[in-house]
């Protein structure tokens, strides 16, 4: 594909020259306005307002230095960052990401892909993303907190229940969570909804852990029934081994699909007879240890280095969700070759823009991160509901929202690809109808 439009070209340009050497948020950017030719054609009234022109810059971008001292007593300097994308549609909400690989690019690129996918759930909430370039591997649990604290030592004057939202992402879950919910309430004296992903004991949803992992099958579940498939005797193949990628397991094999590999950065273990969840848990959740003990432990499992070579093994469905650009061109041939019929993103854009190519040449269902991972935040705001409330729903209650969630996005993206003339096109479908709802508020409120 490539951007058909004249004045979208031009705007391309612009970001290009604004952002240069901004590698992912330029590759956001270019794969959402290439879908945009018919709405451009259809809206002029959107092009006049300078709707795209304003989408493309975010409203605020804050930067930070986060001081910490380490067990050894050494003082460790880290870069903080929080993008406050787009408040059109409600608080700036979107989670924390704490990875060495990242830069102002990738919360710019996460910050934009935000908007999108938190205006598809139909919840009332804005697009923002944030994290640090601190790497909590091989840190003591002092040291983690430690952290969390100095950064929210900076963050906690940005943020607020009903002006940004943050909550997890890579290498942020419930534990980082705490410690920065704990900080935030010392020092503004305010118990609130302010983080989502919080412990069960103090204000957080039931589902929240599960959501991403759980939504992304229950999208990938309407994808396809509508092609007459269903995960029943599937085997599947999931990148990744955190929050997203457990919990994607687990509904996989609630919904009768047999998954048969899993990664880390390091490399990716297969085991034919289906992978032994609790075992996973155990050494990712409870020991925080490599995937590779995996294979140590149980019988007839192999560990492979490097962890491309996961797209390698043979399957029906393949679920990525471990991080961007994890899935190339020639993956995507071999996932192709082998007969996998069906791919959906956990992660945010884990597919390069060559694999999508391949995928659609091919005719592989391809469901975009935007849409297929949006139960994360659907069930942040669902948190944030029941925060304002002072009330909890069961889990039998938020899960079925999230049901009922995840068939609306699917079922929206799919409307909109019919509308604009690209039926079958999910990406496009759903970047259209993510972006409609967005460009219709921001017109309404004026030029901001
Ligand atoms: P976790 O930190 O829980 O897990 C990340 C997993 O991905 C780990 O197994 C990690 O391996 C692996 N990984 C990270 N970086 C790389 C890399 N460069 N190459 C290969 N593997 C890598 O994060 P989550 O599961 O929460 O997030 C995974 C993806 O899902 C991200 O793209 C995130 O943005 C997206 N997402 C998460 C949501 C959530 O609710 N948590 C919501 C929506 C999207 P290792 O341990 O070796 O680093």
């Amino acid at each position: 594909m490539s951007i058909k439009n004249e004045y979208l070209q031009s705007l391309y340009q612009k970001v290009e020259q604004r952002s240069a050497g901004e590698k992912e948020f330029l590759q956001a950017v270019y794969e959402v306005l290439e879908s945009f030719a018919p709405v451009v054609e259809r809206r002029p009234d959107l092009v006049k307002a300078g709707i795209l022109d304003r989408l493309v810059e975010p409203e605020r971008f804050i930067q930070f230095r986060v001081a910490w001292v380490d067990d050894a007593g050494a003082v460790q300097v880290n870069r903080g960052f929080r993008v406050q994308y787009n408040s059109a549609l409600g608080p700036y909400k979107g989670g924390c990401r704490f990875h060495p690989s990242v830069t102002a690019s990738v919360i710019k690129f996460l910050g934009f892909e935000q908007v999108f996918k938190n205006s598809l759930t139909g919840l009332p909430m804005g697009g923002g993303k944030g994290g640090a370039d601190f790497d909590p591997k091989g840190k003591s649990d002092n040291e983690i907190m430690r952290f969390c604290q100095a950064f929210m030592t900076e963050l906690y004057r940005h943020i607020g229940p009903d002006t940004d939202v943050p909550a997890g992402d890579i290498g942020v879950g419930a534990r980082e969570v705490g410690y920065m919910f704990g900080q935030y309430k010392r020092i503004v004296n305010e118990f609130t909804g302010v983080l989502t992903g919080k412990g069960l004991t103090y204000g957080g949803s039931l589902v929240r852990t599960q959501a991403t992992g759980y939504g992304l099958c229950y999208y990938t579940k309407e994808m396809l029934a509508a092609n007459g498939k269903s995960f029943d005797g599937q085997t599947v193949v999931i990148s990744g081994s955190g929050n997203v990628a457990v919990y994607a397991a687990e509904k996989t094999a609630q919904l009768g699909g047999k998954v048969i590999a899993l990664s880390d950065s390091g490399g990716y273990v297969v085991d034919k007879d289906g992978i032994d969840l609790g075992l996973v848990r155990q050494i990712k959740e409870v020991e925080r240890a490599r995937i590779s003990e995996y294979a140590k432990r149980k019988t007839g499992a192999e560990y492979h280095e490097g962890c491309r070579g996961i797209w390698s093994v043979k399957c029906d469905i393949a679920l990525p969700c471990a991080t961007q650009n994890e899935l190339h061109g020639d993956d995507a041939e071999k996932l192709a070759v082998n007969g996998c019929y069906a791919v959906a993103e956990g992660a945010n854009m884990p597919c390069t823009p060559e694999a999508v190519a391949v995928f659609q040449k091919n005719g592989v269902l391809y469901a975009p991160g935007k849409a297929s991972n949006a139960g994360g935040v659907a069930t942040s705001g669902l948190e944030m509901s029941q925060n304002s409330l002072r009330l909890s729903w069961t889990f039998e209650e938020v899960d079925e929202r999230l049901q009922n969630i995840m068939k609306g996005i699917y079922k929206a993206g799919e409307d909109a690809a019919r509308e604009y003339g690209c039926e079958g096109n999910l990406v496009a479908g759903s970047n259209i109808a993510g972006f409609l709802k967005v460009a219709e508020a921001m017109k309404a409120q004026g030029v901001f």
